[in-house]
């Protein structure tokens, strides 16, 4: 599974559809000072489903539709595509040998997401991506003083972050799922016990 290009379009700084392709190896990005380059891990993380309007550097989710310059006017949603490479079926669920992944938002709050232009919830990216390391928590994306982070990081907090790379996250997640829908079937067995006492 790599990384075969990102589309962004109305996200922060990129008021333009821009495409950026990227080949198996290393690839650079190389640019000075508020030319855009955190922008566009930014983009990858908040395709991935990123929530924390923080960790993006701003204030409210909205902040991240590009908000014009002198220039040119505001626009009224972002949108970024990440399109993976899954010949070798690496995500969870999916046959397709290629994968996008969508994320729109408009200014009014409303979002989307989508795989293979399919609406999904965020959910679903959250279970696609489980165990393969490049969710938006995943270990592929590493921004700066994570690594002071991870060392200074709670006993408990780190082993998560092993279980990712260990590919065991998504059993501990499917687990709770199973005791959640457990637990909610024994309240509704309690309930059920209470109504034929009533009519007994
Ligand atoms: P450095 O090397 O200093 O870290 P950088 O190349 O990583 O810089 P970024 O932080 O990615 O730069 O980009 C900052 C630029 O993005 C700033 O010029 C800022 O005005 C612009 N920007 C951020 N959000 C928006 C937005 N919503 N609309 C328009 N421009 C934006």
């Amino acid at each position: 599974m790599f990384l075969k290009a990102l589309e962004i379009y109305g996200f922060k700084s990129f008021p333009d559809k821009t495409r950026l392709t990227f080949e198996r190896g290393l690839t650079a990005v190389v640019g000075p000072n508020g030319s855009g380059k955190s922008n566009i891990s930014d983009a990858m993380r908040w395709v991935l489903g990123e929530q924390s309007t923080k960790s993006l550097r701003s204030s409210k989710m909205q902040d991240v539709i590009f908000g014009g310059t002198q220039q040119r006017g505001a626009m009224g949603f972002a949108q970024v595509s990440l399109v993976i490479d899954n010949q070798e079926g690496e995500l969870a669920g999916i046959q397709a040998p290629e994968v996008t992944v969508t994320r729109k938002l408009y200014r009014s709050g409303e979002s989307e997401y989508r795989i293979n232009g399919a609406m999904v919830r965020l959910k679903d990216i959250h279970e696609m991506f489980m165990d393969t390391g490049l969710g938006k928590d995943g270990y592929s994306i590493i921004g700066q003083g994570r690594i002071a982070e991870i060392v200074a990081a709670k006993s408990d907090e780190r082993r998560e972050i092993f279980e990712e790379a260990a590919g065991i996250a998504k059993y501990r997640y499917k687990k709770t799922e199973a005791e959640r829908k457990l637990a909610r079937a024994e309240e509704n067995l309690t309930r059920l016990q209470d109504i034929v006492d009533e009519i007994e």
